[in-house]
């Protein structure tokens, strides 16, 4: 048997060894188990299908109550979510944004839609998230303040937002982060989209910076169809955030009148019916995702060669997608051990191509990557569903 053959069959025994017997495994699956009928069904008895209905404002009160805000404003998707929050956040045509290469390409596609130019910077292998010693070592040398505008030396373009991702569910390191982008002047909107349930040294992610967004797309630990969110503490952004994707519809009993560039972003109702019913098994559902990572953490503990990858103590993870890093010395093996899992009905997939290397961005500005290029060509996913664990 080459090695490979190896690798392949022991990563196979220890994905059994943590599930329960199946024909085959999904990456990730929803799971409706509670009120998800009854609540679609009440919008089509109804007839509030739309944009207009009663779970809309349920499941904003309901969203801001479970992630420790003050205000969710939930609209069509997490991209459109990120654009609008980036917008808030006064990210304007020629601003740059501050972004880590490894996330999924919406992350700096929301950027290119608010007409600015993703910066894309290097993760750390800690929590997958920004890796925040280099960011300061960039800003520190690769920028000056002018008039309190933090602005690329470089480019001499401002650079106006950073987005750290919460990869995986795994937190980035917040507070550190803030405190640097603080001494820059550079406003924190968090991609929180993975992160439902998450708490980084005992808070929930989502309320550590200016914004963050959510997002409840199927694949997401819960989801509304398509949908996403903005979640925020503060007063006057989240009464923007409902202008802004509502088409800036000035409230009038019968005229239409729109005081801006609006957009058509709401989350219809029947989605937000969905997303009532989902959030309410939110505690369970992230209770059982943490419960497989511990699976497969005990049954990877002894195989050589990889790490299965668990969180920090000052983490507490919703664990969405769980992760296997590959040593440097196996790491070309990889594909052949995507190969053999594929073929054998267990679907486990590379991480993401870094979006400095995809054809719309590759003339951006991007720092070392080094750590984003390790994780990238070491990292596989598991499967990873609720239904997965008991
Ligand atoms: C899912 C996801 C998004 C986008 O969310 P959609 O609802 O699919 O638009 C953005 N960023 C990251 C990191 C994601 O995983």
């Amino acid at each position: 048997m080459s090695l490979s053959v190896n690798l392949s069959a022991n990563i196979e025994q220890a994905i059994r060894a943590a599930l329960p017997p199946r024909e085959r495994y999904a990456l990730h699956e929803p799971a409706f188990a509670g009120n998800e009928w009854d609540y679609v069904k009440s919008c089509l008895d109804e007839g509030w299908v739309s944009s207009v209905g009663a779970f809309v404002d349920r499941f904003e009160a309901d969203l801001a109550a479970f992630a420790e805000v003050n205000y969710a404003v939930v609209c069509v998707n997490g991209t459109a979510a990120l654009q609008v929050a980036l917008q808030l956040a006064g990210v304007r045509p020629g601003d740059e944004v501050l972004v880590p290469a490894l996330t999924f390409v919406a992350t700096a596609n929301s950027i290119a839609y608010c007409g600015a130019a993703p910066w894309f910077v290097d993760s750390s292998a800690h929590d997958f998230g920004l890796d925040v010693a280099k960011l300061r070592e960039l800003l520190v040398s690769q920028t000056r303040i002018v008039d309190g505008v933090c602005v690329n030396k470089q480019s001499g373009r401002p650079v106006r937002a950073c987005v750290p991702v919460h990869v995986f569910g795994h937190a980035c390191r917040m507070d550190d982060l803030l405190e640097l982008c603080d001494e820059f002047g550079i406003a924190v909107i968090e991609d929180a989209t993975e992160a439902l349930g998450s708490r980084y040294r005992g808070r929930h992610v989502g309320g550590w910076g200016l914004a963050s967004v959510l997002s409840f797309n199927g694949n997401k630990i819960m989801t509304t169809g398509g949908g996403g969110a903005i979640l925020t503490n503060n007063a006057e952004l989240a009464r923007r955030a409902k202008h802004l994707t509502t088409t800036a519809k000035v409230p009038h009993a019968y005229e239409y009148v729109h005081d801006e560039l609006g957009y058509n972003y709401r989350m219809p109702n029947i989605n937000a019916a969905l997303g009532c019913a989902q959030l309410e098994l939110m505690g369970e559902f992230v209770r059982r995702k943490r419960a497989l990572a511990e699976r497969y953490a005990t049954s990877f503990a002894e195989l050589d060669d990889v790490r299965f990858y668990v969180e920090p103590a000052t983490h507490e993870s919703n664990y969405w997608l769980n992760a296997l890093v590959l040593d440097a010395a196996v790491v070309g093996q990889r594909d052949a051990v995507l190969e053999h899992l594929n073929a054998r009905r267990i679907h486990v997939r590379p991480i993401w191509t870094l979006l400095c290397d995809l054809p719309m961005y590759t003339a951006c500005q991007s720092d070392d990557l080094t750590g984003a290029r390790q994780l990238a060509a070491a990292t596989l996913n598991l499967p990873s569903s609720v239904e997965l664990c008991p």
